[in-house]
């Protein structure tokens, strides 16, 4: 149980100013400039950020790639590097709060969320990569007798890791594990804006025994520092969580380098629809709207579509609309609100203003729609409800990633699938029905990474999480996972 006392006393403690990690250490960027890191609970300054250049991040590539080449991480056997991860999850483990508060300062994700689905989570995803990589085995191929064919997991050598504000700990650690667990070096590209729980984990690496230079952080914008890492002629695999628009960027990037290899884990438009024959609408209602506000809407496979069958239309919004205004939106430090802040004023105007495009286009403002909460000086945001939303709207093809619902309604199954196929996005979708049969009708019509059938969000570490079409490719988690993080070898041997 999380207790407010406990945590006012964390959030009391001043931020010391962050330098990268690399080689196993601390360092201010080589030019000495700094970024201020504002808080969105308040709008205040935490602390200040070292902003990187393409030398701080060449620096910290060298210090990878020797690391790798020497063997001290890559060639120790999986049982070594299993019990590392597993140091550093009993780490994380002891130090969640601190973590959580430290990035709950840094990105505004209410706690309780944050805690579960970042601290823990990440000590999760460490844990389970740790388990696993001592059990991947070779193959042998089924050649002719006079030849020995053998296929070796080999590790790529360099990964380079660009991760988003939003879950800097789940999605950093569902990169960082399986490329550490499997024998890389990492460079890691934090958001400017979530950058110190990552610092943080990277220090708590190297308490638990991970080599200097195995793993290192280099902070900064992303078009200076992320952009010298897709460059860099020394890393040999990028993963990525972010948008389409830097997705692309880093694709060029690659192209204009040594063609790394892309993972892309990039935007959603995901639709969540639901038939007049589901279980249970209330149930139904309650969910959705979690679906899409939980984290003010800030999350990649939110249900930011909703598409209600015709007949039932009306009464779903209404209990949909009940919900969105009895979630508590406030200090995401206050262990009583459901909903903390918007990561950034940027983020919080951008929201204002898909709200605004929607109702120029034509849409009806069932609910929220206001900045809340002002006097704060933090970013704060109603739950916010859209209907009559037509297909081609900006609202139904543009990802807002804000705590903004778009309500379509539907007449039938063929209706649904049209409309939920109809946008550049595939990540996530959710379907509502108790007629078995038209559940899987619909998750295989649906083009989606994930599909949720009476349910929406929630999801564990067993299952692969990827886009098709526009949101992405690869994919987090799972073991499957492992496979950007380990090249194929074969061995083809005459006897
Ligand atoms: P979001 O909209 O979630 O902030 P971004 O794609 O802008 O998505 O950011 C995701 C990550 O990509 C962040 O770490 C950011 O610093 C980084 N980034 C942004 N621009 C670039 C770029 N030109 N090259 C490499 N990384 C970038």
């Amino acid at each position: 149980m999380l207790e407010q006392g406990a945590i006012d006393a964390l959030r009391a403690i001043p931020v010391p100013d962050q330098g990268h990690h690399i080689d196993g250490r601390q360092s201010p960027a080589e030019t000495g400039e700094v970024l201020d890191v504002v808080s969105p609970i308040d709008g205040a300054r935490l602390c200040g950020l070292a902003s990187g250049s393409a030398a701080d991040m060449n620096r910290a590539v060298r210090s990878a790639r020797a690391a790798f080449e020497d063997g001290r991480w890559s060639k120790t056997a999986p049982a070594h590097r299993k019990k590392v991860l597993h140091r550093l999850a009993d780490l994380i483990e002891r130090d969640a709060l601190e973590l959580t508060v430290l990035g709950v300062r840094d990105n505004g994700t209410e706690i309780n969320m944050a805690y579960k689905a970042e601290a823990l989570s990440a000590a999760g995803t460490f844990r389970y990569y740790a388990e696993v990589i001592d059990k991947v085995y070779g193959e042998i191929a089924p050649t002719a007798q006079n030849i020995l064919a053998l296929v070796h997991h080999a590790p790529v050598g360099v990964v380079g890791a660009i991760v988003p504000w939003n879950f800097p700990l789940m999605i950093g650690s569902w990169k960082i594990a399986p490329a550490l667990a499997a024998g890389n070096s990492l460079v890691l590209k934090p958001a400017e804006s979530a950058s110190l729980s990552l610092l943080r984990i990277a220090a708590l690496a190297a308490e638990a025994g991970v080599p200097d230079g195995v793993f290192n952080v280099v902070t900064g914008p992303g078009a200076v520092v992320g952009e010298a890492l897709a460059l860099s002629m020394d890393v040999d695999v990028l993963v990525f969580t972010g948008s389409g628009a830097t997705g692309r960027r880093l694709l060029n990037y690659s192209a204009a380098s040594n063609l790394k290899r892309c993972y892309l884990e990039l935007g959603g438009k995901s639709p969540n629809i639901v038939f007049n024959d589901a279980p249970d609408l209330e149930e139904a209602a309650r969910v959705s709207a979690a679906g899409i506000f939980r984290n003010s809407g800030q999350v990649c496979v939110a249900g930011s579509r909703l598409l209600v069958q015709q007949d039932i239309h009306d009464d779903f919004v209404s209990a949909l609309c009940a919900h969105a205004r009895a979630f508590r939106v406030g200090d995401p430090l206050d262990l009583k609100s459901q909903i903390g802040a918007v990561h950034s004023l940027t983020q919080l105007e951008a929201d204002l203003g898909f709200v605004e495009t929607a109702e120029a286009e034509g849409a009806d403002l069932r609910t929220g729609g206001q900045r809340i909460l002002e006097e704060t000086g933090g970013y704060y945001m109603q739950p916010t409800v859209m209907t009559n939303v037509k297909p081609t709207d900006t609202i139904a093809q543009r990802e807002v990633f804000g705590p903004v619902l778009a309500v379509t309604p539907f007449k039938d199954e063929d209706d649904a699938i049209r409309i939920a196929n109809s946008t550049e996005f595939g990540l996530a979708s959710g379907v509502w029905t108790e007629n078995l049969g038209r559940a899987h009708r619909m998750i295989a019509a649906i083009r989606s990474g994930v599909i949720h059938v009476n349910t929406y969000g929630g999801a564990d570490l067993t299952v692969p999480l990827g886009g098709v079409k526009q949101s992405g490719n690869g994919h987090d988690k799972s073991l499957h996972a492992l496979d950007k993080y380990h090249d194929l070898k074969t061995a083809w041997i005459q006897l």
